[in-house]
């Protein structure tokens, strides 16, 4: 017997390298007329790598006393900048202390113990401004992670007991079919598509312009990415939104269609996902667009 187009188009996805999770999805697929793609993780390889570690003059710390308090508190986190963190100090021979109440915010940043003291490690922007600190206190911090933000690198402050200590500059390399995805893409559907990040706008926008992507959205929580999304479908559109991490989880849920990345992707993400790209190839998700749409015309 002859497969149903639709499965065989999943069995073809499959040869591709995704794994699509039913019928319906492979039909809804090719319907998207937008797409809204993550910066992090998607657009990047999302094996970032510590490139600076700058203590605050006025902390006391060495680079290695920074940089372990740091990988400490991120420890347990999944985040792609959490597994850079920790890799740089591990790399270094540096001892870890075990972190006490490690908690995450989604798009933010970590918290834990350290010995006795509160540690945060996050967004320049959420934490310096959530801190409650004055001005002249943040200052330091604010303008380290500026100037590595306007190097195209993201930023990350690391606080003890709400007073920022030191800024760690985290880079990542673009996926080398990034560019040539999102040309398909606008190709398919008649649009570019827009880049959804929890990252700084310096960061977003330099990367954005590498790509070819012009609709900027970045320091974006999880439920900004969500608004985004809707934004869209108010616009009568049909997004397709590609992530990995858990702060594109609800946007995923969502989305007309939801992608992940599932090698470094979250379980989460993968979980909420219709789809995902287990090989870990950026320019299956035009591949996949392109074999739904055929199979949708064989369907009668
Ligand atoms: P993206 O949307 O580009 O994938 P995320 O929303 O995951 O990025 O993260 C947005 C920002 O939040 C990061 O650039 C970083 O500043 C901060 N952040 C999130 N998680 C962590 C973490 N575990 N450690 C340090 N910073 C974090
Ligand atoms: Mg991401």
């Amino acid at each position: 017997a002859t497969m149903p187009p639709l499965l065989s188009a999943i069995a073809n996805a499959g040869r591709h390298g995704v794994l699509v999770k039913s019928a319906v999805v492979m039909e809804q697929l090719g319907q998207v007329d937008a797409v809204a793609l993550d910066k992090t993780g998607t657009l990047t390889e999302g094996t970032p790598r510590v490139s600076d570690i700058r203590p605050l003059s006025g902390s006391g710390l060495s680079e290695g006393e920074l940089l372990s308090l740091a990988a400490s508190a991120e420890h347990p986190s999944e985040h792609p900048l959490a597994r850079a963190v920790v890799g740089a100090a591990r790399e270094r021979g540096l001892a870890l202390p075990v972190a006490e109440d490690f908690s995450s915010t989604p798009g933010v940043g970590v918290r834990a113990t350290v010995r006795g003291v509160a540690v945060a490690v996050g967004a320049p922007a959420r934490l310096l401004d959530g801190s409650g600190s004055g001005e002249v206190r943040s200052t330091g911090a604010a303008a380290l992670a500026a100037e590595l933000e306007g190097e195209g690198r993201t930023a990350v402050v690391v606080e003890c007991d709400g007073t920022p200590v030191g800024v760690l500059g985290i880079a990542d390399r673009l996926r080398p079919d990034a560019a040539a995805t999102v040309a398909a893409l606008a190709g398919l559907t008649g649009r570019a598509p827009l880049l959804v990040t929890g990252d700084n706008p310096r960061a977003a926008a330099r990367l954005a312009a590498e790509v070819g992507i012009t609709d900027v959205r970045a320091g974006l929580l999880p439920q900004d990415k969500v608004a985004a999304v809707r934004e869209q479908q108010q616009a009568g559109r049909k997004v397709l939104v590609v992530g990995d991490g858990v702060n594109d989880a609800p946007a995923l849920a969502a989305a007309h269609s939801g992608l992940a990345m599932g090698r470094a992707g979250s379980d989460l993400a993968l979980e909420t996902a219709d789809a995902v790209i287990v090989r870990d190839e950026l320019s299956t998700v035009p591949t996949v667009v392109a074999l739904s749409r055929r199979a949708r015309r064989l369907v009668v």
